[in-house]
């Protein structure tokens, strides 16, 4: 995942679509575990409170220890025009630990796992670094580790969940943007959340189900998002026309 800070996107045009977050198709994945009794663990990030401090791409880069250059969780921002009107927005990204994840499907030792719990994870004792399952995902979540040399992304901090700790980034969020929870619980933040509120997941198109999932995300980003290709490195200017 690289580090980028900010990305442009002009929505040119009066068939620009909609800004409007009333409708919200995802809102059903996000309800279809309540009441099942095994958890299953996700997010609801409310874009409406990030601030884009990247506070928590840094908290996750030290209490996981990744590498320099290197990011299981970034915040990118993007500025949409419209009607001679411009809108920022923050998007914190990360593995969407999806219901159907593409890196698992592609992975020839079956390093990649998801869990009963719904975590992605990988075993680095049986990756052998070839890449595939950074090719088959489409949220650019995925990067070699230059130390370990095997598949490295966001695990939801399941070493902190084991001792009864949130994921730092979400213990660190200062906006409280970001929240984590069990979707099996009714009465966990999370399901009162997208209960409550329309929610939105990235690249729905894709059907890999993410488990992440965002209050007040643009329907045009969220199905614009293309990972690497998108995501250009801070102040280089690139810009990225959407009509
Ligand atoms: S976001 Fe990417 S790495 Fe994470 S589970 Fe989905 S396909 Fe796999
Ligand atoms: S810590 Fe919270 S408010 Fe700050 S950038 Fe991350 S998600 Fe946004």
């Amino acid at each position: 995942m690289n580090s980028s800070r900010r990305s442009f996107i002009k929505l040119l045009g009066g068939a620009a679509a909609s800004f409007s977050i009333l409708k919200s198709p995802d809102s059903a994945q996000a309800t279809q575990f309540a009441g099942k009794s095994e958890a299953k663990w996700g997010m609801v990030i409310d874009l409406r409170k990030c601030i884009g401090c990247q506070a928590c791409t840094v908290a996750c880069s030290i209490e996981n220890q990744i590498p320099v250059g290197k990011f299981r969780t970034i915040v990118s921002t993007y500025e949409i025009e419209r009607y001679g009107t411009t809108h920022r927005i923050n998007l914190p990204r990360l593995c969407n630990h999806c219901e159907k994840p593409a890196c698992v499907q592609v992975c020839p030792t079956q390093a990649t796992k998801k869990r009963k719990d719904g975590i992605v994870v990988v075993d680095n004792s049986v990756c052998v670094g070839c890449g595939y399952c950074i090719q088959a995902c489409p949220y650019e979540a995925r990067f070699i580790n230059p130390l370990t040399r095997t598949a490295d992304k966001c695990t939801f901090c399941l070493h902190r969940l084991e001792a009864g700790l949130y994921p730092a980034c979400v213990e660190t969020c200062v906006g409280e943007a970001r929240v984590f929870g069990n979707f099996n619980d009714p009465n966990s933040k999370v399901s009162r959340l997208v209960s409550q509120y329309p929610v939105q997941v990235l690249k729905r198109a894709m059907g890999t189900g993410p488990m992440v999932f965002y209050i007040g995300l643009d329907e045009t980003l969220s199905g614009q998002i293309k990972g690497e290709a998108v995501i250009s490195p801070a102040g280089s200017g690139v810009e990225e026309e959407v009509v």
